[in-house]
């Protein structure tokens, strides 16, 4: 079942077991059943450590990972292969008494949570982003006795996923009602249930010297160099790692030939941890003012203090902004084809964008899907020709230019596109069961208001050594409006502003 590179590997981890752990299955005659009787029993045949036992679980096929004697409420319905084989390697180790690599602080508040929380959380094999909350839910349910989680692969539950209506992964429900989509870390699942930081843990702390808003590329470059100044310095991100968390395959990181963006982030996050930067994180920050010092308000309404500020704060997804967008966000719109595309197995759908990550998008999704049309606002695609002439060979693509797109129809979940044609005025429908909206990207700069010069697009106005028209606050990264959107730019532009910020205190103290 698994092939020996990976068996070499595995071989490697499970030696790392510190207990027996009991495999408990529930099976029938299916061919995902004999695949997952073949896997379990391959795992057990390379440890001494890993026991197995018929059993009759909620879903077949389906297994529990426990500790002898003690259910851990950690269960894979379907074959955890793919992006899920080492959540099935790091659910093996901690269950055998290995502890998580999560900070301590993060371990207490697990294990200090009341009540009962039955988590199921639907997934795809192919979805990069599932791992991340299918290992936090794990890590959660073998910490506390009164947390259970079930992975569900959507590819062989095809029907409770449509009875749910789950049309985005990863889908999590909590005590059977729907809790949250999309990748969450173990700290945004604790947020969410009431047991993050509140603003308390942020008053009176003491001025920072730089203070990075943004915890992406550009913001964990900037709060690097200038921890390396060995001034005082944090950083305050509403999601650390930014954009690339979504980014399946990065290769122009120059020096690494080839890297996933989660693995890229996480990276990110050792290296700021390596230095005296305080790590803000799950937090936004709504207000930038000039007092005595610069106060950066935060959503939960404390203040944090700073004799000088680093705004990095990146781009997010732009919306097509038309009615049925909002409405049905998850329920048939969505923005990560790597994600989403396999719960679109054999249906229509379209891709809204005909520019790079457009049309990538549509060159994917083909493969898995019936049938894809493209609607392209202008009167040609904007993509590199290579990615068009890979398009245009592929029989089940449609591609409609000058479409101007009017509506996302639906009832529960996407039934329709309704466009405008701009050549005649006319207006089209087609059904179809999702939409992938890939327009680019918008500055996440609106929470600045007035507070420094933007232009047009929003982006912060910076000159070459990243400052903005206010001294003492610098910019970086996609926020800003520097020439090129990139990993490598803007952890350049990070290194300037921190530079910059430095030279700046240095003049003023
Ligand atoms: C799908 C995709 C694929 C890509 N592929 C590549 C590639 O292959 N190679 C490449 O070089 N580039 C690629 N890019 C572009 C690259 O990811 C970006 O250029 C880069 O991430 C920008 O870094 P940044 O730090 O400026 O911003 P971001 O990565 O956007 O980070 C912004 C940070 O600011 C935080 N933030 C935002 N608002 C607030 C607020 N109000 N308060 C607090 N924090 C806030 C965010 O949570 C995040 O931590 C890709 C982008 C996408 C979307």
């Amino acid at each position: 079942m698994l092939d020996k590179d990976i068996k070499a590997q595995l071989a490697q981890y499970l030696e790392m077991m510190e207990g027996d752990v009991l495999l408990k299955i529930s099976a029938g005659t299916d061919k995902v059943s004999n695949e997952m009787i073949a896997l379990v029993e391959e795992l057990a045949s390379m440890s001494s450590h890993i026991k197995v036992e018929k059993a009759e679980l909620e879903r077949t096929p389906s297994f529990s990972v426990n500790r002898v004697g003690e259910e851990t409420g950690v269960t894979f319905a379907g074959i955890p292969l793919g992006h899920e084989f080492t959540s099935l390697v790091l659910a093996l180790l901690q269950v055998s008494g290995r502890a998580p690599r999560v900070d301590e602080k993060v371990i207490e508040q697990v294990k200090n949570l009341e009540g009962e929380y039955h988590f199921e959380s639907y997934i795809s094999l192919s979805c990069q982003n599932c791992p991340e909350v299918v290992q936090a839910l794990n890590v959660m349910s073998v910490l506390n006795p009164n947390i259970t989680h079930t992975m569900i692969d959507g590819a062989v539950f095809k029907e409770e996923v449509e009875s749910k209506n789950v049309m985005a992964v990863p889908t999590v429900f909590l005590n059977g009602e729907s809790f949250s989509s999309g990748r969450q870390s173990i700290e945004e699942i604790l947020a969410k249930l009431g047991s993050g930081p509140d603003a308390s843990e942020f008053e009176n702390k003491e001025p920072f010297d730089v203070l990075v808003v943004g915890g992406g590329p550009a913001g964990a470059s900037a709060a690097i160099y200038a921890a390396r100044k060995g001034v005082r310095t944090g950083i305050v991100a509403d999601r650390f790692g930014g954009q690339i968390l979504d980014t399946a395959t990065i290769e122009n990181f120059i020096s690494v030939n080839r890297t996933e963006g989660p693995k890229l982030a996480a990276s990110l996050e050792e290296h700021v941890k390596d230095y005296e930067i305080e790590v803000m994180n799950l937090q936004t920050a709504t207000g930038l003012e000039k007092k005595d010092l610069f106060e950066i308000e935060l959503e939960n309404g404390a203040v944090l203090k700073s004799k000088s500020v680093i705004l990095s704060t990146g781009a997010s997804w732009r919306n097509v902004g038309v009615p049925g967008e909002a409405e049905f966000r998850n329920k048939g719109v969505a923005y990560c084809p790597h994600c989403d595309g396999p719960l679109f197995e054999g249906k229509d759908i379209a891709v809204i964008g005909g520019g790079n990550s457009g049309i990538e998008a549509a060159i994917d999704l083909a493969g898995i899907v019936n049938h894809v049309t493209v609607l392209e606002f202008a009167s040609e695609l904007k993509a590199d020709s290579v990615l068009q002439d890979r398009l245009y060979k592929l029989p089940n693509v449609t591609v409609v230019k000058n479409a101007q797109t009017k509506e996302i129809t639906g009832t529960d979940s996407v039934n329709g596109i309704t466009y405008i044609d701009r050549d005649t005025n006319e207006e089209h429908h087609i059904e179809l069961a999702g939409v992938f909206v890939q327009i680019g990207l918008v500055p996440n700069t609106n929470w600045l208001g007035n507070a420094v010069e933007r232009n047009n697009f929003g982006e912060i106005i910076v000159d070459k050594r990243g400052a903005t028209n206010v001294p003492g606050v610098f910019g970086a990264g996609d926020c800003t409006d520097s020439a090129y959107k990139q990993i490598i730019i803007s952890m350049g532009s990070g290194a300037t502003a921190a530079l910059s910020a430095y030279d700046y205190l240095g003049k003023t103290e």
